[in-house]
């Protein structure tokens, strides 16, 4: 039986999605073979891939100067390749610190070249997110870096700051795909794809093809967007099996209605659950209220005791993985795309009685 999963990453995926790849998983329809045992070169392949692409360029209307890529390393690896390929000699990043992951892109990039902190929140411990007019762009940036969802302090971006010309990256890897996205704003988005696409081992990165000309034939060649992109994600072997649950992920969401549908959905599960944060003084929400995410909610209860007690007591009710960060404490309930509905009335069902039982 499964239980509500309420994982940071890797996360829930959609139970139509894994019952199919259970369904095929020894032998794909036509094929005969499992999608772990053909070639990436293969047509039933490079079908999957391309099936997988088409689906995200219809999710959000994505343009044709846009090249979309699949490759390794996570949304780690990018916080290399990004300043790799698009910071030139001489030129400055932006970056905007709103949180843990931002802050280590932030530590790659120095590694690559000149770096300007655009606007931190940490003096805030990362409870909100900047005002525009808090942010020190440079003039002729080589980028902007913002990372548009906090995954561990729950706070993600209602607007994206307008940057002017330079062109936006964006990680995006706990809230891709949770609502509409106007990919034109972004230079490059990237995502790992193991909290809103799919699993763990696969990497989507959105890059518009102007930008390809940056990525010099010095670079290594596993980290050279202009190579991926000239192969079609293919240079080496991919994540066969990744790319395929992704491409099926993709298929569940347009046959939910697509993105206004499912950030519908995900508006509605998200204020349920910060009304019942709010509803008396026992719980406490820890992102400022104009910041807070969609996709993680993150809260504290009134001593340590009672949030040792929480975990202990949601676990066994079937609520699994609410125990936040180690590095901020308290609870975080992440609630994806895949994460049901129903799975969030459980919990403010749980938590009205953890209340009246320890309040
Ligand atoms: C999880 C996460 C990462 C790290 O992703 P990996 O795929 O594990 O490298 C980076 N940025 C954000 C916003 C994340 O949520």
């Amino acid at each position: 039986m499964r239980i509500y999963n309420f994982s940071a990453g890797p996360a829930v995926l959609p139970l139509p999605v894994l019952e199919e790849a259970q369904r095929d998983l020894v032998a794909l329809p036509g094929v005969g073979m499992s999608v772990m045992e053909i070639s990436h070169r293969s047509a039933a392949f490079e079908n999957l891939l391309n099936q997988a692409i088409e689906d995200i360029r219809a999710l959000a209307n994505i343009p044709s100067s846009y090249r979309i890529l699949m490759l390794q390393g996570g949304a780690t690896l990018q916080f290399s390749m990004v300043p790799m390929n698009l910071l030139m000699a001489g030129a400055t990043a932006d970056y905007i610190d709103t949180g843990s992951w931002a802050d280590k892109a932030i530590k790659e990039a120095r590694k690559v070249g000149s770096v300007n902190v655009a606007a931190t929140t940490k003096g805030d411990k990362y409870s909100r997110l900047p005002a525009q007019q808090e942010l020190t762009l440079t003039p002729g940036a080589a980028y902007v870096h913002v990372t548009t969802n906090n995954t561990i302090e729950g706070t993600e971006w209602k607007a994206i700051p307008d940057v002017g010309s330079a062109p936006l990256v964006a990680d995006t890897s706990s809230d891709m795909f949770s609502g509409p996205i106007d990919v034109a704003r972004f230079g490059l988005i990237y995502a790992g794809a193991q909290k809103n696409l799919g699993p763990s081992g696969v990497t989507l990165v959105i890059i518009r093809e102007d930008l390809l000309a940056r990525s010099t034939d010095g670079l290594p060649i596993m980290l050279n967007y202009k190579v991926h992109a000239d192969n079609n994600s293919l240079y080496n072997t991919p994540n066969t099996f990744g790319v395929y649950i992704l491409g099926l992920t993709m298929k569940w969401l347009r046959s939910l209605g697509g993105l206004d549908a499912i950030g519908a959905r995900n508006e509605r599960k998200a204020a349920k659950l910060y009304a019942e944060i709010d509803r008396t003084g026992f719980y406490r929400g820890t992102a400022q209220k104009k910041s807070r995410s969609r996709m993680n909610v993150t809260f504290r209860l009134p001593t340590e005791e009672h949030e040792k007690a929480f975990v202990k007591e949601s676990t066994a009710a079937g609520l699994d993985g609410l125990k936040g960060h180690r590095s901020v404490g308290g609870m975080r309930a992440s609630i994806y795309n895949a994460f049901p509905e129903d799975g969030v009335e459980a919990l403010v069902q749980f938590m009205r009685e953890f209340e009246r039982k320890h309040g």
